[in-house]
């Protein structure tokens, strides 16, 4: 069903996402990851880009969501300056906090997109609700052995099916 594990849109890093690409296909709101996708595990706060990258969603019209994995401790300190609408242990790829969060920012699954760094949570939660899906390389390699794992198994399937 649907479109499974391909995203839409797979690039090196959520900072060079084109965000006329989002606005030419209708997205009006984005779900953002957090681990991996904005900071590094090591972070705790966002930086410089992070900022920046929020910013420029909100300029050009685009609602920003956090939809995280992650405990509730780190989600909130990391959103403490940003103030965007988050949730924490969204257990992605279920579809429970991404739909809350659609609600609750009025979205409608076509104008609305996932950005995250995992195949098997991100993309194929985003997927399965008929999101638009946008993959981007972690940004951090010193990762735990079970993501490490799940990484290799992403790139057999990465080459297995050619995006676009
Ligand atoms: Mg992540």
């Amino acid at each position: 069903m649907g479109k499974g594990l391909k995203p839409d849109l797979y690039i090196k890093s959520v900072f060079s996402l084109d965000i006329n690409w989002l606005k030419e296909r209708g997205i009006k709101g984005v779900l953002l990851d957090i681990d991996n996708t904005l900071i590094t595990h090591k972070q705790k706060i966002p930086d410089e880009k992070v900022i920046g990258l929020i910013n420029q969603f909100k300029e050009n019209g685009i609602k920003v969501a956090i939809v995280s994995n992650a405990r509730k401790k780190r989600v909130s300190v990391f959103n403490e300056k940003l103030g965007l609408y988050a949730r924490y242990r969204a257990f992605k790829p279920s579809n429970r906090g991404f739909l809350r969060a659609m609600a609750d920012l009025n979205l409608v699954p076509e104008e609305t997109a996932v950005i995250g760094d995992q195949l098997f949570t991100d993309v194929r939660g985003g997927n399965r609700l008929g999101l638009t899906t946008i993959l981007v390389e972690p940004l951090d390699e010193n990762e735990p052995i079970n993501v490490r794992v799940k990484r290799i198994l992403e790139k057999l399937f990465l080459k297995s099916e050619p995006v676009e």
